[in-house]
């Protein structure tokens, strides 16, 4: 389906103004919100902040107290959660303890009476694709956790549904699993074609998974965006902080150039910087974002903020440094071990000035300055 006025084709899931109340607190405010047909979509952002309940609304295990949701353009709000071409997969698998894998995955379409035939070919090829062929007669208890997601996974998809719920469905697993699984979730979703929602407070697991990241707080929506928007040119000081490590330089705009570049005093040097997103203005306050892989350390000698180096820690890929500025904040500064770069063994305690990539820093406005 294709929307005529913008020859885009027309969102698979559509949220509408959607508002929830939970004992007259607000915890979702007004809600709008597209979502594509075979999208990785990911709602992400701190705890309390309505990740759970919006896709719970989705589900059906909640119901909105105003704005609607459609599906395809048909409205669901009144469909009970079997009723929509929906299915979740929850956080603890939630699996049937004494039933096999087979079993398991094979449980949906044993519901609507599919014949046995059937049900063995779809639940076979459920398992190839999650790799656990081998595993058919095991129970829950026999595998590892990873294992146990991937059959929860199987279980939700093997009726075809439109669109998979996730809710930090990789939040039990440690580090090394989870990396693997993040892996094997993409996997699966693109041999899928089914839309996924996903939920969880992890910023990187949300930056490397997604298409495109919702970053919910308190209740709304602070941006909406791909991954690299959201890091790279997020649209608040809350998505800058939320969103990966956020170097914060404060500045006040001066002028605006010609080019439409501005002006800038950061920390007592003028600077001209690329052009804002909103429009400038002179004796604006500003936060000038840096992530730790733009920082450049230099010597004391060479030009730059001087600071002082208070902490640094190897990283394998990196060296990181947290300088102390004299005349600002502490940053953090991420060196990679690169040839252009040899000079990367700065000691605790060494005077230092640091610089940036030019052109690689992102201006917004100082939401605590007075306007
Ligand atoms: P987390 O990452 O901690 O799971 P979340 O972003 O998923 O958080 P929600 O679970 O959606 O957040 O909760 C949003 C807000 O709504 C919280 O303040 C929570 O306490 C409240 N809330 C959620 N469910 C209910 C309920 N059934 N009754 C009352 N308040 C609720």
């Amino acid at each position: 389906m294709t929307d005529a006025a913008t020859a885009r084709p027309s969102p698979q899931l559509s949220l509408r103004g959607i508002t929830k109340r939970f004992d007259g607190k607000t915890v979702l405010g007004d809600i709008d919100l597209d979502i594509h047909d075979g999208e990785f979509i990911t709602l992400l952002g701190p705890s309390g902040c309505g990740k759970t309940t919006l896709l719970r609304m989705l589900a059906g295990f909640e119901t909105p107290d105003e704005g609607s949701i459609r599906l395809d353009g048909q409205d669901i709000v009144a469909l009970a959660p079997n009723q929509r071409p929906l299915n979740t997969v929850f956080q603890n698998y939630a699996l049937f303890p004494h039933m096999t894998v087979f079993q398991n995955v094979a449980y949906g379409l044993r519901m609507e009476k599919c014949p046995a035939g059937d049900i063995r070919t779809r639940v076979e090829q459920m398992l190839a694709m999650v790799q656990l062929s081998d595993f058919a007669a095991r129970k829950p208890h026999q595998l590892s956790g990873g294992q146990q997601q991937r059959v929860a996974i199987a279980r939700a998809v093997i009726k075809r549904p439109r669109v998979l719920l996730l809710d930090e469905p990789l939040s039990a697993l440690d580090f090394k699993l989870r990396k693997t699984m993040q892996l094997e979730l993409k996997r699966i979703q693109r041999e899928l074609g089914i839309t996924f929602v996903f939920v969880t407070h992890d910023q990187e697991e949300a930056l490397s998974m997604s298409d495109r990241v919702v970053v919910l707080n308190q209740g709304h929506i602070e941006q909406l965006g791909t991954p690299r928007e959201v890091y790279e040119r997020p649209a608040s000081l809350f998505v800058a902080h939320f969103v990966g490590e956020a170097n914060l330089l404060p500045g006040e705009i001066t002028g605006v150039a010609e080019d439409g570049r501005v002006q800038v005093n950061v920390m007592g040097q003028r600077m001209l910087l690329r052009r804002p997103f909103f429009p400038p203005q002179a004796g604006q306050k500003v936060k000038i974002l840096l992530r730790p892989e733009d920082m450049r350390l230099g010597t004391a000698e060479e030009s730059g903020f001087p600071g002082r180096v208070l902490e640094r820690s190897y990283k394998g890929s990196t060296l990181d440094a947290v300088v102390r500025l004299d005349a600002g904040p502490d940053i953090l500064a991420s060196e990679f071990f690169d040839e252009d770069y040899p000079d990367f063994d700065h000691r605790r305690g060494e005077p230092v000035t640091v610089t940036w990539v030019p052109s690689w820093e992102w201006l917004l406005p100082d939401a605590d300055a007075p306007v």
